[in-house]
């Protein structure tokens, strides 16, 4: 029985953002509600596998989001080699959790068919819908698709034992989860299936969204596939850094999942 261990790595932070910007209907408190960006590495059995790939500096500029640390660096400083990484899993498609193209030459891609279809069909000729989107990040795709590159999941669906991919959809039309057994239990890496605490612990959704319904349901499916509401990590939330110890010797953005939080 394989117990992974989790690194959450974070390579970006916008500080500018407001509470009203990241619920629904916005907030009657509005203030200061930061983003912070994370990769994630799940590590066990002999594998690694990396959870999204964030974004470059080119990106950041473009975007006006600040690279605290490249993907690489942050890599490279828990011992990944992204050139010998076989398999990564992309939550979605949206430029924060789908670019870096060229780290992982040899790494086959797990996404949701319902991803790729939603990226690349009818859904884009709105630019709302577009707008998280980089099209440079979907052409890379595809050309791994013809590289034979690309795993496609439909649902829910075991990569490794203990470790298992789940649609939701809601906030991208093919958003996935990840569970994964860890020495402490079911770890549930929400990604943007719940982008802070208080999006899934309050039952508000996050703006950006295609289906609202979806994003509830999407709550209920991580609490149940989670040992314990703790055991779920939201994708964006600044607080995960102050709930999870940093990995030994590393500084304090660079913390351990798979290690208990403090509340
Ligand atoms: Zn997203
Ligand atoms: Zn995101």
């Amino acid at each position: 029985m394989v117990e992974y261990e989790i690194h959450a790595v974070r390579y970006a932070h916008n500080a500018e953002r407001r509470r009203a910007e990241n619920f629904i209907g916005g907030d009657p408190h509005d203030g200061p509600m930061p983003m912070d960006f994370f990769v994630w590495v799940v590590r066990g059995g002999g594998r690694t596998i990396v959870v999204d790939t964030g974004f470059d500096e080119a990106m950041g500029r473009k975007r006006e989001r600040k690279i605290v640390r490249p993907v690489a660096d942050g890599l490279e400083a828990i011992g990944v080699d992204p050139a010998g990484v076989e398999d990564v899993v992309l939550t979605h498609m949206h430029y924060d959790h789908a670019g870096n193209h060229h780290l992982f030459p040899r790494a086959r891609y797990h996404v949701q068919d319902r991803e790729m279809q939603y990226c690349t069909g009818r859904c884009m000729c709105h630019a709302t819908l577009r707008h998280p989107f980089e099209v440079d990040d979907v052409t890379a795709m595809v050309r791994r698709l013809f590289q034979g590159r690309v795993a496609f999941h439909d649902g829910a669906c075991e990569i490794a034992d203990g470790l298992s991919v789940h649609l939701v959809g809601g906030h991208s039309r093919g958003l996935q989860f990840l569970r994964v057994r860890t020495r402490r239990g079911w770890v549930v890496l929400a990604s943007d299936a719940s982008h802070y605490y208080a999006n899934f612990e309050q039952g508000r959704p996050f703006p950006v969204v295609c289906d609202v319904s979806e994003t509830l349901e999407g709550y209920d499916a991580m609490r149940a596939l989670a040992s314990s509401p703790d055991h779920i990590v939201p994708g964006h939330d600044p607080l995960v850094l102050e709930r999870y110890p940093p990995a030994p010797g590393m500084p304090a953005d660079i913390v351990r999942l798979d290690a208990d939080p403090k509340r």
